[in-house]
């Protein structure tokens, strides 16, 4: 701990206790862990903040069952007793959201968690939430909290948004499910400054920006990483770091958050010889959208344009992104079934973000009433809104009506 903040801690010490808040959460339960943790029943608060923890599951959350395999046991409030170093720097709330292993968490569940922390983060006690969620797909709700965050909510809050989990079991020796739960308490007692993002993802003492981090290795505690962009800052001891000029926020669209996921949409990998059969399944599937990963820049098997544009001739749209783990999508090439010719046939170009997570974007904007209006009275306009979510800096290009 820094010198200065032990001065701080000192001037500012107080008797306080962590108090009950107000209900907000699905299955949820406030609990009051001052007096389970520490021996006076007292806090020893650096500032008057609090932190609300969303606990969704995950390997931060597993406990070994007696047939040798991790199962998420653990309540909030039981990692939170773990980590009593967390109250060295704000109240804690916990909310108890879900207790799941990720693979099963769904955007519906998205959605919900983006509205509870929102309706949360409006309290002015609150200086931050943390979510502890399970890797496997943490960077999809990570993506989804920062799409989903209304242009209000972003343009007047200041509040983080930090994401953790952790590699190894609770129960595991080096769990860093602890350390990464208090490194991210940190981040979210820390403002978000301008030209950072308000939701990241803090893991290994790293902190990556929801629209680029990427679950990159199995096993490894340095699992998350941003392919070609790198981390936006880290914490280092007590301190929280960003990197000047990191990446501005993911969101600035015009249209109010959905109160419900309307649209499916699945993502296709394009592969070599591929004639487009699974699109033209999807075509008479309920889906209102696909994503395709290209080769390289997003370019596909010249036999698969056909079931492209017979996909966009039955109203579906669809989205480029590229089998490449980083890079953005882009029409350089000329020949048949590159990014050009799809671009033509009307497909929008969905930038550096993940296949996954264009998926959630384009459920999202699907979703969305005022953009669907929009879609009916003009298509193209419709368009380059798309094409504006997706990649702004080819939004201008592409689109004249912008
Ligand atoms: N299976 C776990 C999950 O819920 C993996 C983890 O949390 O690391 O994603």
């Amino acid at each position: 701990m820094s010198k200065l903040l032990k001065k701080l801690k000192h001037a500012l010490k107080q008797k306080k206790k962590i108090s009950k808040s107000e209900s907000v959460g699905v299955e949820e339960r406030v609990v009051d862990i001052s007096e389970e943790v520490l021996d006076d029943g007292y806090l020893d608060v650096q500032e008057d903040k609090t932190v609300v923890i969303f606990a969704v599951g995950g390997t931060i959350a597993t406990r070994t069952n007696e047939e040798g395999y991790l199962v998420p046991a653990m309540s909030g409030e039981e990692l939170c007793k773990e980590v009593p170093e967390i109250l060295d720097f704000c109240n804690v709330e916990v909310v108890n959201f879900s207790c799941v292993q990720s693979t099963a968490v769904t955007p519906e569940m998205m959605l919900e968690l983006s509205k509870q922390i929102q309706k949360t983060l409006q309290r002015p006690e609150v200086s931050g939430v943390v979510v502890t969620h399970g890797t496997d797909t943490l960077e999809e709700t990570a993506y989804f909290l920062s799409i989903s965050l209304s242009d209000e909510f972003q343009n007047q809050n200041s509040k983080p948004i930090v994401l953790t989990g952790s590699m190894r079991g609770g129960d595991a020796v080096g769990f860093d499910g602890l350390s990464n739960l208090l490194s991210s308490v940190k981040v979210a007692c820390h403002d978000v400054e301008d030209n950072t993002p308000q939701v990241v993802v803090c893991f290994n003492d790293e902190i990556h920006a929801a629209s680029r981090v990427q679950k990159t290795h199995t096993s490894k505690t340095s699992a998350f990483t941003s392919p070609g962009w790198g981390p936006v800052g880290y914490v280092d001891e007590d301190s929280v770091y960003f990197r000047a000029g990191a990446l501005n926020q993911d969101t600035g669209f015009n249209f109010p958050t959905p109160d419900k996921l309307t649209a499916n949409v699945e993502i296709v990998k394009a592969v070599t010889g591929d004639k487009g059969q699974y699109i033209d399944y999807l075509i008479s599937q309920d889906i209102q959208g696909i994503v395709i990963e290209g080769f390289g820049r997003g370019n596909l098997p010249p036999e698969m344009m056909p079931a492209v544009e017979r996909a966009l001739n039955a109203g579906k749209e669809v989205v480029i992104a590229t089998r490449v783990a980083s890079g953005r999508v882009l029409d350089s090439d000329g020949s048949p079934g590159s990014v050009k010719d799809v671009i033509q046939a009307g497909a929008i170009l969905g930038g550096e973000s993940t296949s996954a997570k264009i998926r959630l974007l384009l459920m999202y904007l699907l979703s969305q009433p005022k953009a669907l209006e929009l879609r009916k009275e003009d298509p193209e306009l419709f368009r380059a809104y798309l094409q504006e979510c997706f990649d702004p800096v080819l939004s201008e290009r592409l689109f004249s009506v912008k």
